[in-house]
């Protein structure tokens, strides 16, 4: 069977390019490094939730059509526009980002979302992640009232249903080593199938084949010392090949190759991601209570900013404490408001009826110091009644301590206490190759290199030190779907 377009990976980004290929009327082969049990990369793990621009409840229900007028009427959404969208990446990545790439993503947001749904792609309201109940309102915060349903795993599956009913061949345990070159153009792969030598040739190649996060020479190599002992959230298989077969045809390395998104992830979690578990080793209600290192201090602020803006740096910032590890420490106005992922069965937890008890229980701990950072913390906040709300930045910040908590600081002082303890989980690594904005990758020279495209997390020059949530599937879907049309297109 001859093809015309190649895809290297089975994620997002990658189904997204096959099945836009295949619309554009072109036979398309995606190639798996992973076996079918383990396939779909990191969008396999992913939460799903997704950053678009919207304007209001109409917008909103383009996307979820099961909401009704009187469930809109109940729900304060508010609206996300392409200034505020724009605001986030760029604020996030300190202004670094490709103005280009991020244009193409913030502009693209809404439609390629709905053009999802047309791959059989389900959505629903975030309730769960991002939404408070004020008053007899419901009030989504933070840009990200939508969600997949199934979350990433939902994804996959619809993706690869409607390429089956499509006629795309998806080849499990193909992994790709190298590009075919015909003159300078792109026109192949070469790899290892099912441990037999695989050649396939075509017209072109879309790389969506993921970042190095689960390479630890590489982690090391690039991120720095300590990132080859961080646990990776996701898939095993993501070791940057792409990038390597990429750049030794001369494709141009772009963004933050020292950068990694990175989070507080269970510091029992196993090595790489588990399926079974998912994204459930994440712990992200730190911004309730405070998080200590084993010195018993704190080390950043845990309410700088809502959570869908911190939670990406926290990975570098524990990787720097002693072991690697942080306890995140609740009293009981925080423990009912914790989320769904406080209360599995594998979960490094301690609970104690004081905090010198709480203390005694964690291995390693410096007690008298950790009591001492309770006691201090304790003492420069003010005692407020009520219930924290996270949908909001409350302005609630310690006064007098060095190292300031900017917002729904409470006191930690109704027992028991519970603590939680987390190391550096691994998402995705920001650094990757120059694309232009219809997705094709370009040379030294900042020429495209004839028949080779990439999206998703291959991508670099969008995500620098910070991330908005929600945006990496999106950017994955927005390329993606760029890539695939243009490989498709004879005539590029
Ligand atoms: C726990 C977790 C939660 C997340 N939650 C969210 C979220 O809620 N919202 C959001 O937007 N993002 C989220 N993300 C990030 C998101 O998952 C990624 O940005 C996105 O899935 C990346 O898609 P991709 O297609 O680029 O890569 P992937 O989905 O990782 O796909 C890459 C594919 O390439 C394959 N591959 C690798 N090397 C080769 C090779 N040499 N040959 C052939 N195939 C190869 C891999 O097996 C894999 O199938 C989350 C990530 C994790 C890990």
């Amino acid at each position: 069977m001859s093809f015309d377009v190649i895809v290297v990976g089975a994620g997002n980004a990658a189904m997204a390019a096959a099945l836009s290929a295949a619309e554009a009327g072109a036979r398309v082969v995606v190639l798996e490094a992973a076996p079918l049990e383990h396939a779909g990369g990191n969008t396999r793990y992913a939460a799903g939730q997704l950053r678009t621009t919207f304007d209001g409840a109409n917008d909103l229900s383009s996307l979820v059509p099961e909401l009704t007028p009187e469930e809109a009427a109940r729900c304060d959404f508010g609206t996300y526009g392409r200034a505020d969208y724009l605001e986030d990446i760029g604020r996030l990545t300190g202004y670094r980002c490709d103005p280009d790439l991020a244009e193409a993503i913030v502009d693209n947001s809404l439609a390629t979302l709905q053009w999802m749904r047309t791959i059989g792609a389900r959505f629903q309201l975030s309730y769960r992640r991002q939404s408070v109940k004020v008053g007899d309102r419901i009030r989504f915060w933070g840009g990200l009232p939508i969600e997949l349903w199934g979350g990433g795993a939902g994804l996959v599956e619809a993706y690869h249903g409607t390429a089956a009913k499509r006629g795309i061949e998806v080849r499990h345990e193909a992994m790709a080593h190298s590009l075919v070159l015909d003159g300078r153009r792109a026109v192949g792969v070469e790899g290892w199938w099912r441990g037999e030598p695989m050649r396939v040739t075509g017209r072109s190649v879309v790389l969506a084949c993921g970042g190095f996060e689960a390479n630890t020479e590489k982690r090391a190599r690039y991120l720095g010392p300590g990132w080859d002992l961080a646990k990776v959230r996701g898939t095993a298989f993501n070791t940057g090949a792409g990038l390597d077969m990429a750049m030794a045809v001369g494709a141009r390395p772009h963004g933050h190759w020292t950068g990694a998104h990175g989070s507080c992830w269970d510091m029992n979690a196993p090595e790489t991601g588990d399926l079974v578990v998912g994204d459930g080793y994440q712990k992200y209600s730190y911004p309730m209570g405070i998080t200590v290192n084993l010195d018993g201090e704190r080390f950043f602020d845990e309410g700088a900013d809502m959570q869908s803006y911190t939670y990406s740096r926290l990975g570098k910032a524990i990787l720097k404490q002693p072991n690697m590890v942080a306890w995140q420490v609740f009293d009981q106005r925080h423990v009912p408001l914790l989320l769904d992922e406080y209360r599995i069965r594998r979960i490094t937890k301690v609970r104690a009826d004081t905090i010198e008890q709480l203390a005694e229980k964690i291995e390693g701990m410096d007690r008298a110091r950790f009591v001492e950072t309770v006691r201090a913390f304790n003492a420069s906040v003010a005692h407020l009644d009520g219930r924290i709300d996270l949908s909001q930045k409350d302005g609630n910040s310690t006064r007098g301590l060095p190292l300031p908590k900017s917002n729904w600081a409470q006191p930690l002082d109704q027992g028991p206490f519970e603590a939680y303890g987390v190391t550096t989980g691994i998402t995705f690594t920001y650094g990757g190759l120059r694309i232009s904005p219809d997705a094709r990758v370009l040379d030294a020279a900042l020429q495209p290199i004839p028949g080779l495209y990439a999206a998703g997390e291959i991508v670099g020059g969008i995500f620098y030190d910070g991330y908005p949530g929600g945006t990496g599937l999106v950017s994955g879907a927005v390329f993606g779907r760029r890539a695939g049309k243009g490989a498709a297109d004879p005539l590029q």
